[in-house]
């Protein structure tokens, strides 16, 4: 089991006779990676005691290590006995293919049935419980029309009103003169009280396992809230029960209930407080979940210490020459930043480094000299970047300098494609590329370098873990910078990038002049436009943003569209439109035409959002500022006044404002320091805005709230510190307990780290 997709197949001849040795063949499979891919399953168990396939293809993955009794957590929904295939696969779609999955598919509110009310005293709207007599009943003859019960009590008469009625359902549940129990929302018709479709409906003696509060899980189409809470029950039963891996004080302190206990008490709600982050249930596995992560992280970083990458040493030559090409000093910070840098590539491990600098703070020219540090040393290096824009932008600002320090630089996008495409490739495995810029492009499988030295991330936000980690795994201890314009608050710094030594740019290059910014509402719009013919004759730019509607692309689209449109009567010829589904080359035409003045407005979605560099542009527009997480207005309004000239940023916005959106708007107007304008989001907003969490793998928890549980954070992150130190390899008691949590939750990566640990 060790080739990962390794296809085994069994013919009848090379078939173990006995059922129990197939079972036995079966089993080990199972232990490899819990799939069994069979052409015609229900061949499997015939009566005989023998297999009547004529092949059993058995699937392994890579997914040797997990111990035992976390099996049955791992078992796909659509195998679990009561949900079956169809069921299953809406729920997997939902919550993830497997139990576990299923059980961290948490309720967001309950329904509360305790209360049984007698019929006089039902509201309209209101869920309740009630017993009564079935007095009458009215059938419907044909389908599609209501079908009416009614139940009477001593005060009054309820209709029970049914619009299915499958295989006489009714007829059955429903006798004249039978008590019932029913619970569900109350609908005052016409005066009387009804009750469409009730929730639960049992015999009257009965009605306790009704009056009970239901948790409320967040659903899909084809997945009723009944149906998953009775899919999670079941397998709630199958949890196992684990050895405890916090430490003991810890959970005394916290009264934290065991994984087992926790994992139940999340679903079967007995108050509201259970749906608070602070329950202890919920604290508990969110700690978990976070401890997971950290130690996933320490681990990381352990082993990339313990690898011996070489030291980069490199004779200063190049790196005096790369200076000389640059028409500026370095600042002082980014001096401070490049000694940071170059004492972490001397170093016998390889570099690890975040660096974080405001928007314009000047990151690209220390990523170069980064690169030319490890060129000089015989090694390659590559800078990836998130957007096509971006990429090219790099290597137009790096092409010059590169060609002054004599070096070879290339780009690599999706868009080079067939014969440019195989030669960059070969030129880098050939080693005659020494710096590589690109976007995704860069991490497919056919891009191999000669010797890589350094990976440069640009905008990290935009990438998750795993292709951090891609990038890196192209070549021998390859050191990594990855570089964010994102300022990120310092718990979560910690948190997201544990596993990285961390530098700060927060000085700005000398002659940048503050940009004016005012907060507007929308009905100033047609005044602002009248303002940009002046501002067009002074030889001005303009970028004009339109709103992000999350659910819907198309939306985002119109509204863009809709403003094009609009500038175009005022400015005709003169204004483009750029938006995320444009191709590569569209993009860039567009942004090329930008750049060259060829026109003077460009309309945009968030697609101009990180790094673009256009030195006559000087004024941002962004239209429903409020719906942007502050620190992106940041990175927008960091677009302009790049040049010899000041810029201005007016936020615009629909009235009327809310208080909080009103200071988020505010913060933006006092300052420009994207750290305190990072913090201000974090305590109006909360994390998920300013990362992006979405886009960041990096801080992707699914249990655990990074606005509630900062303290669960920042303990998991010195637990996970004291655990290594202790217990490099888990090899304790605990140790051995941790490595379950691992798999719980570092699921893909932790064979990894175990293996070599
Ligand atoms: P970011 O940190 O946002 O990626 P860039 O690297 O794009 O910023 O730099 C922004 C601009 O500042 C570029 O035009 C760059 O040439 C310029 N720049 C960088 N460092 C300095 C410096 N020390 N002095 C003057 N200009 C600089
Ligand atoms: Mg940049």
């Amino acid at each position: 089991g060790k080739t990962p997709h390794q296809q085994i197949g069994l013919t009848r001849a090379a078939m173990p006779r006995p059922k129990k040795q197939l079972f036995s063949v079966m089993i080990k499979c199972l232990r490899g990676n819990g799939n069994i891919h069979c052409r015609e399953p229900k061949n499997l168990y015939t009566k005989t005691g023998y297999i009547a396939l004529p092949k059993l293809f058995v699937t392994l993955n890579n997914r040797s290590m997990r111990p035992f009794i976390l099996d049955p957590l791992f078992v796909g929904i659509q195998r679990v006995h009561g949900i079956g295939p169809r069921l299953g696969k809406a729920i997997e779609e939902l919550t993830g293919p497997c139990v576990l999955d299923l059980l961290f598919h948490w309720p967001l509110a309950l329904i509360d049935r305790r209360s049984v009310k007698k019929i006089e005293d039902v509201e309209n709207g209101q869920i309740a419980t009630i017993k009564g007599r079935v007095t009458a009943t009215m059938f419907a003859k044909y389908p599609g029309r209501p079908s009416k019960i009614t139940l009477s009590d001593d005060t009054g008469d309820l209709s029970l009103v049914f619009f299915k009625n499958p295989g006489g359902y009714l007829e059955k549940n429903f006798p004249i003169n039978k008590y019932v129990a029913v619970s569900g929302r109350i609908e005052i018709y016409q005066g009387l009280p009804q009750m469409p479709h009730p929730d639960k409906i049992v015999a009257a003696e009965q009605i306790a396992t009704i009056a009970s509060i239901d948790p409320i899980y967040p659903l899909t189409a084809g997945v009723t809230n009944t149906v998953l809470m009775k899919s999670i029950r079941s397998v709630l039963d199958k949890v196992p029960a684990l050895p405890e891996w916090l430490d003991p004080h810890f959970i005394k302190q916290e009264k934290f209930p065991d994984w087992q206990t926790a994992l139940k008490s999340v679903h079967m709600i007995e108050s509201a407080d259970a749906l608070s982050p602070q329950y202890p249930a919920r604290r508990r596995l969110a700690y978990d979940e976070v401890l997971a992560h950290q130690l996933a992280l320490a681990m990381t970083r352990q082993q990339q210490k313990a690898k011996p990458g070489a030291p980069v040493i490199a004779d200063g030559k190049l790196k005096e020459k790369a200076l000389k090409a640059l028409p500026f000093e370095l600042t002082q910070g980014q001096k401070d930043v490049l000694a940071d840098i170059e004492s972490d590539l001397h170093q016998p491990y390889q570099m690890c480094r975040l660096l974080q600098g405001d928007v314009g703070s000047g990151k690209t020219v220390l990523a170069f000299l980064a690169a030319i540090h490890v060129i000089s040393a015989g090694k390659q290096a590559a800078i990836m970047a998130p957007t096509e824009i971006l990429a090219r932008q790099h290597l137009a600002s790096l092409q010059h300098y590169a060609d002054k320090v004599g070096i070879k630089i290339a780009l690599l996008t999706a868009r080079e494609k067939s014969k440019a495409r195989q030669t960059i490739l070969d030129d880098l495995a050939s080693g005659k590329i020494d710096l590589l810029i690109g976007t995704h492009a860069l991490i497919q499988d056919p891009v191999k370098f000669k010797d890589l030295g350094l990976a440069v991330i640009d905008e990290q936000h935009r990438f998750g873990v795993s292709q951090r980690i891609a990038l890196s795994e192209k070549g021998n201890s390859v050191n990594v910078l990855v570089m964010t314009a994102t300022p990120i608050p310092r718990t979560l710094t910690m948190t997201a990038y544990g596993d990285m030594e961390s530098s700060l740019l927060r000085e700005k290059p000398p002659g940048r002049k503050p940009i004016d910014t005012r907060v507007l509402p929308h009905d100033r719009i047609p005044e602002i436009v009248d303002g940009l013919k002046r501002k067009i004759q002074n030889g001005d730019r303009i970028y004009w943003v339109c709103p992000l509607v999350e659910e819907s692309e198309f939306i985002d689209l119109s509204a863009a569209e809709d403003r094009h449109a609009a500038l175009l009567q005022y400015f005709p010829g003169r204004v483009g439109l750029v938006h995320g589904r444009l191709k590569g080359a569209e993009k860039d035409a567009v942004m090329e035409q930008f750049i060259n003045g060829d026109i003077d407005i460009l309309v945009a979605t968030t697609v101009i959002e990180v790094g673009v560099n256009v030195p006559e542009a000087t004024v941002m527009i962004i239209e429903h500022s409020e719906r942007f997480g502050l620190s992106q207005l940041h990175q927008l309004r960091g677009r302009v006044g790049r040049g010899e000239k000041a810029g201005s940023c007016l936020l615009l916005y629909q009235a009327p404002l809310g208080k909080i959106a009103k200071q988020r708007l505010e913060t933006m107007r006092n300052t420009e320091d994207g750290f305190e304008i990072a913090e201000t989001d974090l305590s109006l907003r909360g994390p998920g805005d300013i990362l992006g969490t979405k886009q960041s793998g990096d801080l992707d928890f699914r249990l655990a709230s990074l606005e509630a549980h900062q303290d669960l954070l920042v303990a998991a992150h010195q637990e996970a510190k004291l655990i290594l130190a202790k217990d490099p390899a888990l090899t304790s008691e605990r140790g051995k307990s941790l490595r379950l949590l691992l798999y719980l939750f570092e699921r893909d990566q932790v064979d990894k780290f175990l293996g070599a640990g």
